[in-house]
């Protein structure tokens, strides 16, 4: 266990490191990284930090302003599965050279002052989260964004694409549409390839519980990985991401964690289970609804009261949309129930002990950065704890067939992510508390989404356009 700098160094000698990488999350949510030869590393890289150029990071310093600074943080050494040199990686934290202070934009520190505010309000010290991050295997993806191009195309795994034609023999065993989950081989040919992931997972200390083929064809997947304590998650959870991927790509195939690549068929989510501990008991557990606690209601009552701003977090991609719709098992509706998968926050009923009494929030989708994500959801549950919000009652029945009448009482997950950057600017003031957001890092985000993704998505003609328009 390496828990101090000394640790670090001496756990890179131990594996005989010959260079060391440092990696951190940029504010949209990918891992960049930059590597050093191991004789750089000793106890003043871990104050001194690596230079980098800040304006080159998507989101961040403007030109003027460019240097910055990450220092590893040592607890976080691991060797890296995927490079062919013995190199050990780190998990860096962001600071502003000049000032010498932690940078307020770097999403690992928004996370950090999370769990610090969550000790703060004396409610628990530890936030448990297990996020499932589903994502599709494709054989191969080819895309054209030249500015002028609106083209593209995917080539599935084991399906045609939903406009395009699969030009390969047919194998048979093909799962349909909603017809992928749990079949055995030949349907599911991606059983090896989970298995070589999932052992790697487990050489990194990450513990696998179970791996499946999901409910969409085209190879869709999920491995579920052991809950952590919410930094360390949110760690991991990068760690999920670089390791189907590389994978993946050392078996001739590529994976995309977007919510929806298929139109017609099952979309990746991110269910999210969460609980709340303090000295070491859990805090979820009771006699209400469930089996929960009044807490772990009000917490829900938080998730569904600000449902519609933190959704702008953990939901964050023009494609995000794509998925939160009726008929395929991603919630639209901010409603909570036992065993229901059409609400936004589930009861899991698997387990009944006390220690495993968790809510599964099933909105969110592995596009989100975790780091932000996290801290959101959290800020939303701490709120409804403090302010003992009413999550109102459990909603048992299929909530994509209500009658219209009653559906309209109930509140929807916004229908774009447009929407949903309108309800984080009305709604947000539960993020700010313990300065775990900044009024900065909000802006950022929404101006950021906008910019860069909402209006290019919306100006873009799309292959769909010139089949329903090109001739008329
Ligand atoms: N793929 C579904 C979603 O988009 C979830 C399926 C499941 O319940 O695991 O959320
Ligand atoms: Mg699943
Ligand atoms: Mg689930």
């Amino acid at each position: 266990n390496v828990t101090s700098v000394k640790d670090a160094i001496k756990y890179a000698k131990e594996h005989e490191a010959r260079m060391v990488d440092l990696k951190f999350l940029d504010f949209p949510g990918t891992w960049q990284h930059v590597t050093i030869p191991a004789h750089r590393l000793d106890e003043d890289l871990f104050e001194e930090g690596q230079g980098f150029d800040g304006s080159s990071i998507r989101g961040w310093q403007p030109i003027n302003a460019s240097d910055m600074q990450i220092r590893p943080d040592p607890t976080t050494a691991r060797m890296d599965p995927f490079a062919s040199v013995p190199t050990v990686s780190f998990i860096c934290n962001v600071f502003d050279p000049i000032t010498g202070q932690a940078y307020s934009r770097d999403p690992r520190y928004v996370a950090q002052k999370a769990v610090n505010h969550l000790k703060e309000t004396g409610i628990a010290d530890t936030a448990y989260f297990g996020p499932e991050a589903e994502f599709f295997v494709f054989d191969d993806i080819r895309y054209d964004l030249t500015p002028h191009s609106s083209f593209f195309a995917v080539d599935s795994q084991e399906g045609t694409w939903n406009t395009g034609r699969d030009e390969r023999p047919n194998l048979g065993y093909k799962p349909s549409y909603k017809g992928g989950y749990f079949p055995c081989p030949p349907h599911d040919s991606l059983f090896d390839l989970r298995t070589e992931i999932s052992l790697v997972l487990e050489s990194m200390g990450i513990q696998v519980d179970a791996h499946h083929h999901e409910v969409a064809t085209g190879g869709q997947s999920e491995i579920g990985i052991r809950f952590n304590d919410m930094l360390t998650m949110a760690d991991e959870l990068q760690w999920f991401k670089y390791i189907v991927k590389n994978v993946a790509r050392r078996n001739g195939k590529t994976v995309t964690f977007m919510p929806k690549p298929l139109y017609g068929d099952n979309g990746s989510g991110m269910h999210t289970h969460m609980s709340l501990w303090k000295d070491g008991k859990p805090l979820f557990a009771g006699e209400k609804y469930a089996g929960l606690s009044d807490m772990a209601l009000h917490f829900i009552g938080g998730i569904i009261e600000h449902g519609r701003s933190l959704i702008s977090l953990t939901n964050p991609t023009t494609n995000s949309y794509k998925r939160l719709v009726p008929g395929y098992e991603a919630p639209v509706k901010l409603a909570y129930s036992s065993r229901n998968r059409s609400a936004a926050v589930r009861i899991p009923m698997y387990a009944s002990s006390p220690k495993a009494k968790r809510i599964e929030f099933r909105t969110p989708d592995p596009t989100c950065n975790g780091y932000i994500a996290f801290a959101a959801m959290l800020m939303a549950g701490l709120d409804g704890i403090e302010r003992q919000l009413d999550p109102g009652d459990a909603l048992d029945k299929d909530i994509y067939n209500l009658p219209a009448a009653e559906a309209e009482k109930i509140p929807s997950a916004p229908g774009s992510l447009e929407e949903a950057l309108e309800a984080l600017i009305e709604d947000h003031e539960y993020l700010l508390r313990g300065d775990v957001f900044t009024e900065d890092v909000i802006e950022t985000w929404v101006d950021y989404k906008l910019e860069n993704e909402v209006d290019p998505t919306r100006l873009r003609p799309t292959p769909l356009e010139y089949q329903l328009y090109f001739d008329i």
